[in-house]
């Protein structure tokens, strides 16, 4: 079946993970910013999801094409259909062993492996193919993220006036690190197929022009945000993502989601408590930030007893030898910490290896005075926001690491540099500390900007969905974001 005038949208993983079972395959929903940003508009506009459903691939598997809603379809889901080797060497190999940690400044954990990018290469041209078997001419494609570099550029070459929309979601590093990738070059021109390529923030979309003309040689005009790339002009736009404010408003206001929020509290039985929640990923500082909490309660004492930190570590990459000696690392130190200073019924660190539902994330943020944001690097974190639409109270104080994207448009957090563990420390001492009225307008000024800048304004931006302009122009001026690169504007820098 052929959809016209719909959304294509086309990302590794999509809104299902696809289970089999005696019964037949079980979908099973999945949980992430992306799937949160893009199911509402598929489901308002219909189409398809073009994603890898977790399966592993036999001989015999064949690919799945679901309604979703079975009974009462709003868009489909198409699977793509990975063998066990294309999941170790594409997925567990060449994204997340050289492209992640190289576009988060991990250069010393990169592994450039020559059989891996084959795989990325043989997978890329497998969801280019998916998706040219669904496209229909007047339609939007939607392709996300670093996985799928290569898309736009194999699909460019059969459907030369399709409409290709790219987001890059995490960050564009500086040439000199992208140059260090053996094929670096190959990748750009995966994307120059796109029409027009998206970023979170300026920095990104400014070092993705400068090695583009570095590496390419292609003609940049840095004033409008072009690149003349094989006699088209790509367009090149920063806008960060923002979430859905409503919802998170609306979860936190309803009295289920409060009474677990007091249930929590209870439960953790202290006056303060500080929460962190995140994937278990060494992007994220969650080592980092344990030790800041062990720094604070030996140099400041009296919050002994008086101070304790949830830390949700939702287990992500597991089969990575990198992220399971972090796990190692990270339960070690929380119980070196409870080891330390528990006392009675006080424990210092609550830590919990599991997801939780956005329901009970929503009661967990209200529940928390103080939330801890302190990636060592991350291409935005939705985290923060999410916190900060969930304080209807306007209360809570949000410290955010510099190294998160979102730290350039949430002013009113107290900034940090999460590799320096005392200045987190002084922070939390800060954070604990700051009167009543201080906390309420910071959280107003924060609340303001993540309800204006929020996920249907992201979509406008890029004339996704329905709340987009029907047609014409993009909307957005030049340059979304008006602070320059150089600029850091910062609350208080601690
Ligand atoms: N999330 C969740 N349950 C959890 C922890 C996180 O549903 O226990 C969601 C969270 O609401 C957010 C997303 O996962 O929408 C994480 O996005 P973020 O940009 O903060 O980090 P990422 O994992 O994409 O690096």
């Amino acid at each position: 079946m052929r959809t016209a005038g719909k959304i294509f949208v086309v990302s590794n993983r999509g809104s299902y993970t696809l289970k089999e079972t005696e019964n037949g395959i079980v979908t099973v929903p999945s949980v992430s910013g992306l799937v949160s940003a893009v199911e509402p508009v598929l489901k308002q506009q219909g189409g398809v999801w073009i994603s890898w459903g977790g399966r592993e691939a036999g001989p015999q598997t064949k690919a799945v094409r679901l309604p979703i809603p079975q009974d009462n379809p709003l868009y489909y889901f198409h699977e793509v259909l990975l063998t066990p080797e294309e999941i170790q060497n594409y997925y567990h190999g060449f994204t997340n062993r050289a492209l992640w940690p190289l576009c988060h400044y991990f250069l010393e954990r990169c592994t450039y492996d020559p059989k891996e990018w084959s795989a990325y290469v043989k997978v890329n041209n497998k969801f280019a193919a998916a998706l040219l078997t669904e496209f229909s001419p007047g339609s939007v494609v939607w392709i996300n993220d670093y996985h799928l570099a290569l898309v736009p550029g194999i699909c460019r070459r059969e459907m030369p006036d399709a409409r290709l929309v790219f987001f890059w979601h995490i960050p564009f590093p500086h040439y000199d690190l992208f140059s260090t990738l053996p094929w670096a070059r190959e990748m750009l021109q995966g994307l120059l197929g796109s029409t027009i390529i998206g970023f979170h923030l300026e920095d990104y979309a400014l070092n993705f022009m400068d090695t583009v003309r570095n590496l390419l040689g292609a003609v940049i005009d840095y004033e409008n945000y072009t690149v003349s790339w094989q006699g088209r002009l790509v367009r090149v736009r920063a806008c960060p993502m923002g979430i859905d404010f409503a919802a998170f408003q609306d979860l936190a206001g309803k009295a289920e989601t409060q009474a677990k929020a007091r249930a929590l509290r209870e439960q953790i039985g202290t006056e303060f408590v500080a929460l962190g929640v995140e994937r278990l990923d060494y992007t994220k500082g969650i080592l980092e930030r344990l030790l800041a909490f062990e720094n604070f309660l030996q140099d400041y004492p009296s919050y002994r007893g008086r101070l304790s930190l949830i830390q949700v570590a939702v287990p992500s990459r597991g089969s990575v030898k990198a992220y399971q000696q972090l796990r190692s690392q990270v339960e070690e130190a929380v119980g070196r910490i409870n080891g330390r200073f528990s006392e009675g019924h006080y424990r210092p660190v609550h830590y919990f290896y599991r997801a939780l539902p956005r329901e009970e994330l929503v009661s967990y943020y209200l529940a928390a005075d103080i939330m801890l944001v302190t990636p060592l690097r991350d291409g935005l974190n939705l985290v923060a926001k999410e916190y900060v639409a969930s304080r209807i109270d306007e209360d809570g104080v949000l410290i955010l690491s510099k190294f998160a994207g979102a730290a350039r448009e949430l002013k009113g957090a107290l900034l940090v540099n999460p590799y320096d563990i005392d200045g987190t420390a002084r922070a939390l001492q800060l954070a604990l500390t700051l009167p009543a009225g201080q906390r309420r307008q910071r959280m107003q000024a924060l609340r303001e900007m993540v309800r204006k800048q929020d996920l249907r304004w992201w979509l406008q931006n890029f004339h996704l969905g329905s709340a987009g302009p029907k047609s014409g122009e993009i909307i957005v001026p030049r340059r979304v974001i008006k602070y320059s690169a150089r600029q850091k504007g910062t609350a208080v820098d601690v």
